[in-house]
């Protein structure tokens, strides 16, 4: 018998199928741009009783903190927009084994799938949530336009002036991205020096981080609310830069109207 989804996991398919068409609608998934992974371990009601029935896939030294836990995972080389047509070609349930040796993929992983390409980084930063015990669930990797953009002008390709410029431009930025975006320098994509990059910059507390020239990692407590922090940010980049677009820079709200936001409205991560 193989494994069987229970209502929370049918859900939680359907859910990061619609995140898919939606970062598809977007442009910010062109090809098989963007991974996405899912830590369900809370939505697992009954353990497995036995592996026999599923392959196990070798995979070396992931922490400890890792082990039993289930996530769900996009493939390499899959596309968000075919997460609907093809949901268990797509997308993989892995679960981490106790002897930190290998997963087993109880759930879709048809047609000779592959967990993302970056796995590694997904679960150095599922690893860190854990130690952190954040309340983020979810990792997702995508590339929205008018971000990316904003990291090849010098003037916003720094922290401070790069949220100086988003916070500015509509007040709800600071509402909900208090702690700004974090930025970090352009590294090869897949690499460890890169994962290493983004984990020591979501110290500081950010939901979000800008990869230099080429996307942005969020984090968020399910699906919809990694793109949602995602959208806000970005549609202030959007703003900032239509206002270049006229050859004039963007008036801003004021620093003391910035400050009057965090002052009514704070927003703990
Ligand atoms: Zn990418």
């Amino acid at each position: 018998m193989s494994f069987q989804l229970n209502p929370a996991l049918k859900s939680s398919i359907q859910r990061i199928t619609f995140i898919g068409q939606l970062l598809f609608q977007k442009g910010w998934a062109e090809k098989n741009a963007g991974n996405l992974s899912w830590d369900v371990t809370d939505d697992i009601l009954e353990p497995l009783l036995s592996l026999t029935e599923f392959n196990v896939h070798p995979y070396a030294d992931y922490p400890a903190e890792l082990q039993n836990r289930w996530l769900f995972v996009t493939g390499t080389n899959t596309r968000f927009r075919d997460i609907e047509k093809k949901p268990d070609q797509c997308l993989g349930l892995l679960h981490f084994l106790e002897n930190q040796n290998g997963y087993a993929c109880v759930w879709g992983g048809q047609n000779n799938f592959k967990p993302t390409s970056e796995l590694h980084s997904h679960l150095r930063l599922h690893h860190f949530l854990l130690k952190q015990k954040k309340i983020f669930k979810v990792v997702l990797h995508t590339h929205p336009d008018e971000l990316i953009a904003l990291t090849h002008l010098p003037e916003t390709n720094n922290p401070e002036t790069l949220n100086w410029a988003l916070w500015g431009m509509l007040p709800e930025v600071k509402l909900f991205a208090p702690q700004g975006i974090g930025l970090v320098p352009y590294h090869l994509t897949g690499t460890d020096i890169l994962a290493q990059a983004t984990v020591e910059v979501l110290t500081h507390g950010h939901q979000v981080i800008l990869w230099e020239k080429h996307g942005v990692l969020a984090l968020g407590t399910d699906p919809e609310d990694a793109f949602d922090q995602i959208d806000v940010l970005n549609k202030a980049a959007k703003i900032y830069l239509l206002c270049k677009q006229t050859g004039q820079n963007p008036q801003r709200l004021t620093q003391s109207q910035i400050e009057e936001i965090s002052r009514t409205y704070q927003k703990k991560i």
